[in-house]
């Protein structure tokens, strides 16, 4: 196989973090200009590859809420694995195949977290806890109690969101971010449709106008 190009600088992340709340996040506790783009599932493969090329090419800092039994995230670990190593692309946990917690055991909710956690461990050596999103934001007490179990306990919720888990247009998307990409906001995507793959350019400028800076998790948040 051809060797993986070298991974574009990325502008570094704020310098100070601020501990971990207790419980649920919705949005960054700080009133820095920083955004938390935040990416879903992975149904298509090459949706997987166009987002984290853009991450590659344009410096971008997301966290990716993976799903491991989709292929993408085997098909690509070769060219995302540098970015996860470098702290630009942060992994979290979304469970194995993007089941309902609050339909689940506790049993059921643990070997769900759990056999995601095992495959991003094997594929990309870093552990996701104690970050995880709860499939569709399902969850309750009983759900954080199961998860925490296993030392997730920090359920990432949203405070906007482009609403492409199912297929929206490019202006969609785009007036969606228009509205959310916003200081301090965690932000929803989804890695299952090529539209938002054809607004990179539009999106990344749009954070640059605003003046933003994209974190991940772990840039504003002590573990
Ligand atoms: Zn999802």
């Amino acid at each position: 196989m051809p060797p993986v190009p070298a991974v574009t600088p990325a502008p570094a992340p704020p310098a100070a973090k601020v501990p971990l709340p207790a419980g649920v996040l919705t949005g960054l506790p700080t009133t820095d200009q920083v955004l938390a783009w935040t990416v879903d599932d992975g149904s298509d493969s090459e949706v997987v590859r166009l987002y984290v090329e853009f991450a590659r090419t344009s410096g971008t800092r997301l966290t990716f809420f993976l799903n491991g039994s989709y292929p993408g995230w085997s098909d690509h670990a070769r060219l995302l694995k540098p970015l996860v190593a470098s702290g630009q692309v942060q992994l979290g946990n979304h469970t194995w195949s993007h089941a309902d917690l609050t339909a689940l055991s506790d049993a059921g909710i643990v070997a769900e977290l759990q056999r995601n956690h095992d495959f991003i461990v094997a594929t990309f050596g870093v552990d996701p806890r104690p970050y995880y999103r709860p499939p569709y934001g399902y969850r309750d007490e009983r759900t954080d109690a199961a998860a925490a179990s296993i030392g997730y306990t920090s359920p990432v919720m949203w405070y906007g969101s482009l609403a492409d888990s199912g297929l929206r247009t490019e202006q969609e998307i785009l007036g969606l971010a228009d509205q959310w990409f916003l200081p301090a906001h965690i932000v929803i995507g989804h890695l299952n449709f090529l539209p938002v793959t054809r607004v990179f350019p539009q999106l990344r400028q749009l954070i640059t106008d605003r003046g933003l800076t994209t974190v991940t998790l772990d840039d504003m948040f002590q573990r």
